[in-house]
């Protein structure tokens, strides 16, 4: 149960004056995520300010720094409304004072609430990130624009945030002072020596500092105030993290027998032999399902390094010692690709492997649970639908979860809680630097495949402008004709699924033009039929060109496919397009991969790809990306920082995080229950970071 003295921070901003049904929207949206998520007191207040208004900071037009939040005042001159029916033109405010003239610019905006807001002839006190275009000085979409009198009314430092349409600065501002007010002060959940070690102050303090700065260095990540919260964020995650590890080791493992037949049958029946990385990894699994403990072991490899082979040697000693093993694969597409290329090698050394997706038939899908219970199967591959209450096996030994980075913690328990002493075994993909596996991963034991396989040629990358398609379309043809497959991405489109079917489309509808039935297309909103024949057209049938979404990111393997092209790679994050590079390069022939873009990118795209071009290291591209994300957040519109993480930011507050670690390694051995006074406040911090799950897991307390 959550503590009552909670329920202030839980309630929502709804409450508060001036916040009615429809900003109540935008806040759920701009806070998390979704305007059908109501925001609540806590989610504003962890909300940070990116940059700061300095009221005292007032140069002058002329005088004013490109780039930086100044407040200017002056007379208003001018309203250029955008012409009707073209909304990409932006509607612009002339404004000059003694020094010089301004323009403010606003896309998509109201002109009759700018009229009455901002009237022609009157002055006006202006803050906001002053640029020049072709020597010309802009503010656009100014985080102020006040009359004398409001600005006599505010302070003289006000923090600036990540906003979204319908929310304006000095809203939010006001909204959290109040919020601010509303929250009772709690008991100190952090160590006070490390407190006053690090010269942190305490929670309530350090929001009321950051969100009410007496000085533009309480904004900063590094200030006492900042590290204070991401502190907190960074214990509360790891703290839910050792909950988890402790709740699945402390259930006893089974240190399992088999004398190693089946895996030297599976040796010879491979075309190829394993890396050594392969058997190191094996090794260590091996070893891991030896022990009386419960496994909890991470896979981590670059794509193409072969990790579904691992996962089946696995599986093979877990089958040889009596047990069933389990994959759960994040869509339906890869469990059944998974399972094509393993039965084969299955049904050579006698292990009984079958999937279990949403697709099968009622009655096919009454067989294959019944077969499971009465431990007919070996081998189940499939996706979330092996969580299902209905899904029991005879005695699952083994639970591997691919491309882990989409399953949450929680997810990852269910399955394992399917047998008596399941051990674990997670693969991811993604190549994670080294510092966030800790911070998604917790303390699981790690195994790192750091090469591939042997005879495996570079991929040549290129960057080519959209302008360009002819002449790549024309290139094409060739490629064809020696035999090549191809894989064209075609890019996100507003983060929405029926725009990028669309784009998907129409490229597939040109590219039919030029090569007639030789192209395939899949995307996310066919079924799983469709896909699965459309997969098969490339693979084997007579398509060589697959037009698709971004469906084929993770996992897809057709080894002869030897070219991908991606469209609009400048809309791709670079993890995602060092995935989706990695579905070529995964035989023995040369590959390419065409990053298209349109033009002009400005200088981080271009850096980025740049990255792209110069390695397929993944492990670098990740930290790459890393560093670029913080300085790819210009218009401070869009949240940068480490995904799932609000307040800290790894390449800023990595030791933090290391710091954190320990700690609560150090909490749950002396207070496992978290029933002491200090336990007490930690269930707290845990509920306020939302890590609610981890609590489930303690006793009553
Ligand atoms: P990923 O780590 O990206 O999941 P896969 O397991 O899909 O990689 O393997 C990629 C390809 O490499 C597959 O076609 C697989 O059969 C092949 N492969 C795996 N191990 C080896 C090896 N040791 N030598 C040659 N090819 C291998
Ligand atoms: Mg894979």
């Amino acid at each position: 149960m959550r503590s009552t003295q909670l329920n202030p921070f839980f309630a929502s901003l709804k409450g508060i004056k001036g916040v009615g049904p429809k900003l109540s929207l935008a806040f759920g949206k701009l806070l998390r995520g979704d305007e059908a998520l109501e925001a609540r007191r806590i989610d504003l207040l962890l909300h940070m300010p990116h940059s700061l208004i300095d009221r005292s900071l007032q140069p002058g037009i002329a005088h004013a720094p490109d780039g930086m939040i100044v407040t200017i005042k002056a007379r208003i001159d001018k309203h250029i409304a955008p012409p009707r029916n073209n909304r990409r033109v932006p509607y612009r405010i002339l404004a000059h004072d003694e020094t010089g003239d301004v323009t403010l610019v606003f896309f998509h905006a109201k002109g009759g609430y700018l009229e009455r807001q901002i009237p022609v002839g009157e002055e006006r006190y202006i803050s906001g990130r002053l640029e020049r275009y072709q020597g010309e000085a802009q503010i656009a979409h100014p985080d102020h624009v006040v009359s004398e009198d409001d600005f006599a009314s505010m302070a003289l430092l006000e923090p600036v945030y990540p906003l979204t349409a319908g929310i304006s600065g000095r809203i939010l501002h006001r909204t959290m002072l109040t919020a601010l007010d509303d929250v009772p002060p709690l008991a100190e959940w952090q160590d006070g020596p490390w407190l006053s070690q690090n010269g942190w102050p305490s929670f309530q303090e350090a929001l009321q500092r950051v969100h009410s700065p007496l000085e533009s260095a309480d904004i900063e990540p590094v200030s006492p105030y900042r590290q204070r919260l991401a502190y907190d964020e960074c214990l509360a995650s790891q703290l839910a993290l050792s909950l988890v590890r402790k709740s699945v080791k402390k259930q006893a493992g089974i240190a399992r027998k088999w004398s190693g037949q089946l895996s030297e049958v599976l040796t010879k029946a491979l075309p190829f032999s394993l890396t050594n990385s392969q058997s190191k990894a094996i090794d260590d699994i091996s070893k891991d399902l030896q022990q009386p403990e419960r496994m909890l072991r991470l896979i981590q490899g670059d794509v193409g390094s072969g990790k579904t082979m691992v996962a089946l040697f696995a599986a093979a000693n877990v089958i040889e010692s009596g047990s069933q093993a389990a994959m759960m694969a994040p869509t339906e597409l890869l469990a059944r690709q998974h399972l094509q290329s393993i039965k084969p090698l299955c049904d050579a050394v006698g292990i009984r492997a079958e999937s279990l997706t949403g697709k099968d038939s009622a009655a096919s899908r009454r067989d294959k649970l019944k077969a499971l219970k009465d431990g007919d199967i070996d081998f189940l591959i499939g996706t979330h639908a092996l969580f299902q209450d209905k899904v029991e096996f005879a005695d699952l030994g083994l639970a591997i979860v691919d491309e882990q980075h989409r399953f949450g913690v929680h997810q990852r328990l269910t399955l394992s809680a399917k047998g008596k002493a399941t051990d674990l075994l997670v693969m991811t993909a993604t190549p994670i630097p080294r510092t966030l596996v800790l911070t998604y991963f917790g303390d699981m034991d790690v195994s790192l495949l750091s090469e591939k396989p042997a005879g495996r040629k570079p991929i040549a990358t290129r960057t080519m402008s959209l302008d360009r398609l002819d002449e790549l379309v024309h290139g094409l043809h060739r490629a064809l004709q020696s035999g090549a497959k191809v894989y064209w991405v075609c890019p996100l489109v507003e983060e929405s699924e029926v725009l990028d079917v669309t784009s998907a489309e129409d490229r597939f509808a040109s590219l039919r033009e030029a090569f007639g039935s030789r192209v395939a297309l899949v995307h996310g909103r066919m079924t799983a039929d469709e896909k699965s024949a459309a997969m098969h057209h490339f693979k084997d049938g007579e398509a060589d060109i697959l037009v698709a979404t971004t469906v084929i990111e993770v996992g897809v393997d057709v080894p002869d496919a030897t070219i991908i092209v991606i469209e609009h790679a400048e809309r791709f994050g670079l993890a995602q397009l060092h995935q989706l590079r990695g579905r070529v390069g995964r035989g023995d022939k040369a590959s390419s991969c065409i990053l298209l873009f349109k033009g002009p990118l400005g200088e981080v795209s271009k850096a980025r790809l740049a990255i792209m071009r110069e390695t397929e290291d993944g492990f670098r591209i990740a930290e790459e990306d890393l560093r670029l994300r913080g300085e790819g957040d210009l218009l401070g519109t869009k949240q940068s920082g480490t995904p799932g993480f609000r307040l800290a930011q790894m390449e800023i507050h990595q030791q933090l995080m290391e710091a954190a670690r320990d700690d609560a390694r150090l909490i749950i051995e002396n207070d496992p229950d978290l029933k002491s006074d200090r336990g007490q406040a930690l269930r707290k911090l845990l509920y306020l970071f939302g890590r609610d799950e981890a609590i489930r897991l303690l006793k009553a307390g």
